[in-house]
């Protein structure tokens, strides 16, 4: 890395340094921070010299009220809160790159950026990077489906500077996003603080009809954002977690029952309702639980289920990168679609599985 550090991030180089790793795309060496270091943000990138930040980490609320109007002391612009995977798209000496949460180059995201009109965008914006969630059915990573993603797509929700970090106005990058044809998170609209808790409110609660997550408050400038999710989504990832209990940290799941907690205090206006939110999430919790227990029994396998689509031979490289990670691959189908390969696999969740049969082995436990 030919990148001095200390200029750009105000810290000795190599102090900061020692933390990158190194790693390759298609040959190409660059490097990434796995965790925040000295006040730089995990998943900083060093490619081709040129640095693009992390992604910051977004703060809760437990309470719309009055956690809303604390934090925020202006207008207050509402957007969903989509459940996929973090991505950066960025170009630099001429190619452009999609980098996860951590750094890591996808070979599968970076194909699906190059598909999107960026190129134009990076003509005239060439020192930007766009943050937006990777949804859709067919990911390697994430499991949420949306009705209205065939496959796998991007919906941008941040337009920033790649090396300062700084965010555009939400308004400019929503006009930004509109007039180069890059699809971008729903919006709810603008509020004074003291309306928004009204409207997220509302919101959620449709939103949670419809099973999404949640949404995610930004001021007008885009440099302050809160987040706060829906009661489907706190059941959807205790059932996510629960088919492979042993997979999970505990934290993991404590946080999701804190939050169904205190908004259920919040939004639950009579005691059936609490009761009702009570049965809800008891059934996402052990009935995912019982079913993986009931599978390993069977002798079936247990994990997350993904299909993934695109060029074979990024479809090759992708499978490799988990390999090499240590991930335990079923493929349950693999065929060819108009040149494309389609891959469905299994990501094996060994560590609940032998703990499972451990114990209906008669395997005994300590507590
Ligand atoms: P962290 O706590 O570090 O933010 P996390 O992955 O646990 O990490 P989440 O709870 O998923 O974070 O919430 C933050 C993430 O939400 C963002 O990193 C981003 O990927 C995603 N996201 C989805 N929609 C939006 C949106 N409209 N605005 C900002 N972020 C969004
Ligand atoms: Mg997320």
């Amino acid at each position: 890395m030919e990148r001095d550090l200390g200029a750009v991030f105000d810290v000795d180089h190599d102090d900061l340094r020692e933390h990158f790793e190194r790693d390759t795309y298609r040959g190409r060496a660059y490097h990434y921070l796995p965790d925040a270091r000295h006040g730089v943000e995990r998943g900083t990138v060093v490619v081709d010299d040129v640095v693009v930040r992390g992604f910051p980490s977004i703060p809760r609320t437990l309470v719309l009220d009055p956690g809303v109007a604390d934090f925020f002391d202006g207008p207050v612009a509402i957007e969903e809160k989509l459940n996929g995977y973090n991505v950066r798209i960025a170009r630099t000496d001429g190619d452009v790159y999609a980098f996860t949460r951590s750094g890591y180059i996808c070979p599968f995201t970076t194909d699906l950026a190059r598909e999107l009109p960026v190129e134009d965008f990076f003509d005239d914006h060439p020192e930007r990077v766009l943050c937006g969630e990777l949804i859709g059915p067919e990911n390697p990573y994430t499991t949420h489906d949306y009705d209205e993603v065939e496959t796998a797509a991007l919906r941008v929700f941040d337009v920033r500077h790649r090396e300062s970090g700084d965010p555009l106005p939400v308004a400019d990058r929503r006009e930004l996003c509109d007039s180069y044809d890059l699809p971008a998170v729903p919006e709810f609209g603008v509020y004074d603080p003291d309306d928004a808790v009204a409207a997220v409110r509302e919101t959620i609660s449709d939103l949670d009809e419809r099973e999404r997550e949640g949404v995610v408050m930004k001021s007008a400038d885009g440099r302050r954002a809160l987040k706060y999710t829906t009661s489907a989504i706190h059941r959807a990832d205790l059932a996510h977690a629960f088919d492979k209990p042993y997979d999970y940290g505990r934290d993991f799941l404590f946080a999701r029952i804190i939050r169904e907690a205190y908004q259920a205090v919040e939004f639950a206006d009579s005691d059936g309702e609490a009761r009702e939110r009570a049965r809800d999430m008891g059934e996402a919790i052990l009935l995912p639980a019982i079913e993986s227990i009931r599978d390993v029994r069977e002798g079936e396998p247990i994990g997350d289920e993904h299909t993934i689509r695109g060029d074979p031979a990024t479809i090759e490289a992708q499978l490799n990168r988990f390999r090499e990670y240590g991930l335990h691959l079923e493929i349950s189908e693999d065929y060819y679609d108009e040149g494309e390969r389609v891959v469905t696999f299994l990501k094996v969740a060994d560590a609940s599985r032998d703990k499972i049969e451990h114990f209906l082995d008669g395997g005994t436990i300590d507590e």
